[in-house]
This record gives C-alpha cells, sequence and structure tokens, in this order.
C-alpha cells in the first residue's frame, strides 16, 4: 500500500552537497568510466530528456512504461491516471531517463555502440495527495515539457486534479552514464582495413507548431511556443 504521507522523504541533507548515491545497485560495474557522480550530471540528463521509463512490477510482472516528467533538486514527478495500474502498486520502481545522441560507428561491428546520457533513479515513489503539493507538481512536470503552458493553459479543476495520480520519487538513489566518446578500434589492428569510422550525432529539434484545425482564426502562436521553432529539444 501506499505510505499515507504527503510529500517526500527527509532526505541526506542538501542535494547539491553531496555525490550520488553509490548502493550495490547503483555503483557502476561495466563501462564504469561512463559512470558520473556528480549530481550536478544527474540533473544535466534530466533537464535534456523529455521522456522517462517507469520500471514497475504489476502484478508480478515487469512493466516499463513512457512516460513524460519534471524534476527539481530533490525529486523527479511521474503523473497519469489514477486508473493507471503502473502509478498506482505503492511498490519500488526504477525510472530511467535517457538521450539519445548519437550512432558510435567503428571499423568492426563489435565495437559499434552508441552515445548517450542516461540516468536510472531507484526508490518507491509516493502518491502526492494534497491538492496544493499536487498543482505544485503538475507545474514543475508541464513547465519541464512545456515551458510557459502552464499560465498560458487553464489550471486543473479540482475534479481534474482527483482523476490525476502524481507520483514523486526521491533523486536520493540514482546512478548516471554517459558515453560520448569515439570508436574504440582506432588503434587496433582493424585500423588498417581502411574503413570509415566515426560518430553520427543526433540533433532533435522542434519542429513549426501546427494548429487545431478547430481553432478559430485571429488566435496567434503563444511567443513562449513560437520561440521553441527549430531549437534543440
Ligand atoms: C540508448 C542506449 C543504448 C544502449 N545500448 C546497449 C546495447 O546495445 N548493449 C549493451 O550492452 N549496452 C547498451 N547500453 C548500455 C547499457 O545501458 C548498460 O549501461 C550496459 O549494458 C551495462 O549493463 P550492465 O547490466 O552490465 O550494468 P552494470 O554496470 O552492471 O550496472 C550497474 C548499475 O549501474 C547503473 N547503470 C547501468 N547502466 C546504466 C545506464 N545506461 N545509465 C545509468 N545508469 C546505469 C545501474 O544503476 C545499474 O544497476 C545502452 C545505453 C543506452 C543509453
Amino acid at each position: 500500500m501506499w505510505p499515507d504521507r504527503v510529500g517526500v522523504p527527509a532526505g541526506r541533507g542538501p542535494y547539491s552537497d553531496r555525490m550520488l548515491s553509490s548502493t550495490p545497485r547503483t555503483r557502476h560495474s561495466r563501462m564504469k568510466e561512463n559512470g558520473r557522480t556528480d549530481p550536478a550530471d544527474l540533473r544535466a540528463v534530466l533537464a535534456a530528456g523529455r521522456i522517462a521509463h517507469l520500471g514497475v512490477l504489476v502484478d508480478g510482472h515487469p512493466m516499463v512504461v513512457p512516460t513524460v516528467y519534471g524534476f527539481d533538486d530533490e525529486r523527479i514527478y511521474l503523473h497519469g491516471s489514477v486508473a493507471s495500474r503502473s502509478l498506482t502498486t505503492g511498490a519500488e520502481v526504477c525510472v530511467t531517463v535517457t538521450v539519445f545522441d548519437g550512432l558510435v560507428l567503428a571499423r568492426s561491428v563489435f565495437e559499434h555502440g552508441v552515445n548517450y546520457r542516461c540516468a536510472m533513479i531507484y526508490g518507491v515513489p509516493e502518491w502526492v495527495r494534497d491538492d496544493e503539493a499536487k498543482r505544485h507538481g503538475l507545474r514543475v512536470l508541464t513547465e519541464h515539457v512545456a515551458p510557459g503552458q502552464w499560465d498560458y493553459a487553464r489550471q486543473p479543476s479540482r475534479k481534474e486534479l482527483a482523476a490525476t495520480a502524481l507520483l514523486v520519487l526521491s533523486l536520493d538513489e540514482a546512478s548516471v552514464k554517459v558515453s560520448d566518446g569515439p570508436p574504440d578500434d582506432g588503434d587496433s589492428p582493424d585500423a588498417a582495413l581502411g574503413l570509415w569510422a566515426g560518430r553520427l550525432p543526433v540533433v532533435t529539434t522542434w519542429g513549426e507548431p501546427i494548429p487545431d484545425p478547430a481553432l478559430p482564426s485571429g488566435i496567434a502562436v503563444p511567443p513562449h511556443i513560437a520561440a521553441r521553432e527549430h531549437t534543440e529539444i
């Protein structure tokens, strides 16, 4: 069952003053050199990502659910329908945020890889029940995905709030990995093959806003949306 308490665990002190946790499950074992321990790296991954994957056991079966999120220095927020099975287990979860930065194309297929920034956060989330805390979390989440939209759009009614589940998960137990280098086989015997090798970066940008066909004429794209066109996600 869900903890009754509303809010967030007391944590381990000011988040900015400490390194990321090193628990048995967050300790990197393979490709340790890609591991990061500075909380600033965790925040950077969360700031760059837009979609999280929520991994949770539902009735004993694993489910990994894509979902938007928001975050602050201490926690990550996820939301959805109160009827959503993945949000209502009350059990431990693993939330992953991945930013795909490009392909690493090596001489050998074996050395191919991807460049990425990735975070994994573990814990038992709490279900936020208090309306004000819920509004705050939903604002954080909305502003992460669509900055300026919380104040522009109509905000949730009490009925809508009641239909929305908001989960908050502490960032206390998290790991970060970043891979950003060239192929590893530049000084291997395969270099003599004379094949091209290198990186193929991925750049994701926002497109041109498409008005709702139901929109009456004369309603302009608001500046906070228009400003994002062709900018990097
Ligand atoms: C987009 C993308 C594609 C990838 N493709 C592949 C692939 O095809 N094959 C492959 O082997 N690996 C791939 N990886 C790397 C993969 O995510 C794992 O880091 C790697 O496989 C090591 O897994 P492991 O089980 O040995 O982790 P371990 O090193 O044993 O994991 C120990 C702990 O380190 C942390 N950790 C592990 N991986 C990550 C991560 N990516 N981000 C944050 N924390 C992490 C976790 O907390 C984990 O519990 C990919 C990563 C990304 C982001």
